[in-house]
């Protein structure tokens, strides 16, 4: 088979791979890194057909131009394709508010949505036979089999509050990411309680502990998390649209009931009168994750000046974004402003991705012949530890995995 990385090649974000199978040709993934403005992947040749991974944007976020410029048909899970469409129209709203020019607009979404065909286990394809697995990254993400060929585009193998972990699939040339490549997570369960025992104690001196996570997953997985805790928690921003989403497909979600509970017992801020309860209530769960817009700025912006508050990361915070700014520097742009935080910044790594033994054992398991190392800024520590031939494809770059 032959790939083309039209992005995702040595770096996190902008996925696609135009994937050759003899004649059939097929696109894994075709994304955006998520700034602002975004950067985007190389333009993809004609192809009928593209699979979507799962939603995030640097996966899914090219597929309304996709459509509209090549009529492909889009083969997702249903959830996936609910999902995308939420965050794709968020997506222009933010190009449009902050005024820079953006690849589609409504009709070409809509048009997305038309082509979309929902994927169940298997498919067949001209002469591609597909099977889908679970992927344990976040509700509806598949792993992709097309013959001897399997994509893993973001992997997580370990169970966690929200999803159970992917399971190696034996193959002859495996795709795989490798954002934490190099990079250990700590033990989930060491770092459940920690968080629990941070968020407990910042509110029982009388701070108020503002939570930002991905409206995607992290969301979900932090309201089931702090559901135990018995308090009083108030959710604000896009994260209880997605919720109410996932929760009408519950076979992709590990424990439905776990999450519903969780969503229940769930304060739902919908007004401005909203937000100042949740304050003083004093847990706010809430997006954007990586703050560069979102009601979580309005709540730090009312934190910022007490050292008994908290902002608790739960999650990686990309070069460039706000997040990243108050992680390293106690800054955070505020309405355009920079501004010096004296509230606590913590971080605690829930990540959605296999860590570097989780991914090796992964590929060990997969026992391939082949191995495709992508969406990874460290490819090479994962190339020192495998016993197979190793690919680490450039952007642009074409390369032939041979037949035999
Ligand atoms: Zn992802
Ligand atoms: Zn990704």
């Amino acid at each position: 088979m032959r790939a083309t990385f039209l992005g995702g090649g040595r770096e996190v974000g902008r996925v696609g791979i135009f994937s050759e199978f003899d004649e059939n040709k097929i696109l894994i993934d075709y994304g955006i890194v998520p700034e602002n403005p975004p950067q985007y992947p190389i333009e993809s040749p004609p192809v009928s057909y593209a699979i979507v991974s799962h939603a995030h944007l640097d996966h899914s976020g090219m597929i309304p131009w996709l459509c509209s410029r090549y009529n492909t048909k889009i083969f997702t899970t249903s959830l996936t394709k609910e999902i995308s469409e939420v965050l794709y129209r968020d997506t222009i709203k933010i190009a449009d508010s902050i005024g820079y020019p953006f690849p589609y607009g409504e009709n070409e979404i809509e048009l997305a949505m038309q082509n979309f065909v929902e994927i169940n286990e298997k498919l067949e394809l001209e002469d591609m036979k597909i099977k889908f697995h679970n992927a344990g990254h976040i509700p509806g993400s598949v792993m992709i089999e097309i013959g001897e060929t399997l994509f893993a585009c973001d992997i997580n193998t370990i169970e966690t509050r929200l999803m159970k972990g992917a399971r190696a699939v034996k193959c002859k040339n495996l795709f795989i990411e490798g954002t934490y490549a190099g990079v250990e997570h700590p033990k989930r369960d060491e770092l459940e309680k920690e968080f629990l025992d941070e968020v407990e104690d910042i509110v029982n001196k009388g701070g108020k502990a503002i939570i930002p996570a991905f409206a995607v997953g992290r969301t979900q997985e932090i309201a089931i998390l702090l559901s135990q805790g018995g308090h009083e928690i108030w959710l604000d921003g896009m994260g209880h649209k997605i919720s109410e989403i996932m929760l009408r497909y519950k076979h992709y979600i590990k424990s439905p009931k776990q999450l519903q509970k969780a969503m229940k017992e769930m304060n739902i801020v919908y007004s401005n009168r909203g937000k100042k309860l949740a304050l003083k209530s004093g847990i706010v769960l809430t997006t954007s994750g990586m703050m560069n817009g979102g009601p979580v700025l309005w709540y730090i912006d009312r934190i910022k000046d007490d050292p008994k508050s908290a902002v608790i990361i739960t999650g990686y915070q990309v070069e460039g974004t706000n997040g990243r700014l108050l992680l390293e520097r106690k800054e955070i742009e505020l309405y355009g402003v920079k501004t010096k935080v004296d509230c606590q910044v913590k971080f605690y790594d829930f990540s959605a991705h296999a860590g570097h033994s989780q991914l090796i054992k992964f590929i060990k398991d997969c026992s391939p012949e082949n191995v495709v190392v992508f969406h990874s800024e460290n490819p090479e520590a994962i190339a020192e530890e495998i016993d197979a031939n190793v690919y680490i494809p450039e952007n642009g770059e074409r390369i032939e995995i041979s037949a035999d």
